[in-house]
């Protein structure tokens, strides 16, 4: 067997005794404060067709060399390490996925080779219209579509360039191609979209399509926007409540991530979400797991720091080595992020762009 390169994770035991990947359901990967992680970010290009205001610089960022990035083999190879870990849902993100060429093969090899059933994507819709029937034939399930607003020329001052035509095609096509569920994400920021929001819950749900609403954060670009734009969950909910009726009682499947959602009074079909990224910290709920293009892991949205499995992988691991080295990795997760906080200028230095959100 080749030789595995010698990476130190820092921690080899819990309190118990027992080796990280032990702990909480047996062979389920969990961190040290008995969070399950059951959902996979994965970063597949930090390269995007727009530059979002409050995610990238105006002038782009620098394009990592492809031969960087993890190949298709590669990353379904770390998704079976994964998955033999107990996770069981995936979702591709950048960057932007749809400018990864073939994307459509990824999704299929995820199905096919390292059998994962859940299959889900944010994109900006731009490029989708053209790619959304195999993506869905080959297993993609679930889409999540950025749309800041409907009003054309203020989605064009966001994104630097967007055409809103395009994603609203892009958004009928995968619709028609049959994806399961549909929901679009809006960055709430003061005094540019926050007026929009009971439009765009309108439009969405005429169109059986969920909305959800963002939280400005303070990474990378966003930060620059300042504390003054974040328009905060609480904020949002009064600003609705004023147009639409919303039920009081709210529901957070924490299986799903983040957002906790209110229902449509008329019509508890219907639901909008809210994802309080500063104001409702929910890291204690947290079940994620991110993995950038390049193969770092990344236990936090909020941290510059990762661990990478590209060495691991190109040294000719076996597929249990990985899942051992990634638990044991994982089980260092923090408890919680520091947006806004003493001494958390750190996040500032993330990349959303590469990170995927
Ligand atoms: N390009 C794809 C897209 O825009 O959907 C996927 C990657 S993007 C980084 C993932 C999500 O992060 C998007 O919904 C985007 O709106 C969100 N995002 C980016 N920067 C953000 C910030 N500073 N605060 C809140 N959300 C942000
Ligand atoms: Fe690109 Fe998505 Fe970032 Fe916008 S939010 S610049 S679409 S990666």
């Amino acid at each position: 067997m080749s030789r595995l390169p010698v990476i130190s994770t820092g921690i080899t035991t819990t309190p118990s005794g027992k080796p990280p990947h032990q702990v909480g359901i047996p062979g389920w990967l969990s961190d040290r404060y008995g969070r399950q992680l059951r959902y996979l970010r994965l970063s597949v290009t930090d390269r995007c067709d727009l530059t979002c205001k409050y995610c990238m610089p105006e002038e782009g960022i620098p394009a990592s060399p492809r031969s960087e990035f993890l190949s298709f083999e590669e990353i379904v190879r770390l998704v079976r390490a994964f998955r033999n870990l107990g996770v069981s849902t995936v979702r591709l993100t950048g960057g932007e996925p749809l400018v990864r060429k073939d994307i459509e093969h990824l999704v299929g090899m995820l199905r096919d080779q390292a059998g994962i059933t859940d299959i889900a994507m944010t994109s900006n819709g731009s490029a989708l219209a053209k790619k959304a029937k195999v993506l869905v034939e080959n297993g993609l399930q679930r889409i999540n579509v950025s749309l800041d607003s409907l009003d054309a020329l203020r989605f064009q001052t966001m994104t630097r360039g967007g055409k809103l035509e395009r994603v609203l095609h892009g958004l009928d096509a995968i619709q028609e191609a049959g994806v399961s569920e549909t929901k679009i994400n809006t960055v709430v920021v003061r005094d540019f979209n926050h007026n929009e929001l009971a439009n765009i819950v309108d439009w969405a749900w005429s169109r059986h399509i969920t909305p959800r609403f963002i939280e400005l954060m303070p990474l990378g670009e966003g930060a620059r926007l300042g504390r003054e734009a974040v328009f905060s969950v609480a904020e949002m909910k009064a600003h609705l409540c004023q147009h639409l009726e919303l039920s009081s009682d709210s529901s957070h499947d924490i299986r799903r991530g983040p957002a906790y959602y209110l229902y449509s009074v008329t019509d508890p079909t219907k639901k909008v979400g809210f994802i309080g990224a500063v104001t409702d910290n929910f890291c204690a709920q947290c079940n994620r797991v991110r993995l950038t293009p390049k193969g770092e892991i990344r236990a936090c949205l909020a941290s510059p720091d990762g661990i990478s499995l590209k060495e691991l992988l190109r040294t000719g691991a076996q597929e249990q080595q990985i899942s051992e080295y990634i638990a044991s990795a994982l089980f260092r997760k923090g408890e919680g992020h520091e947006f806004y906080t003493r001494g958390s200028d750190q996040h500032h230095q993330v990349d959303m762009s590469s990170l995927g959100g």
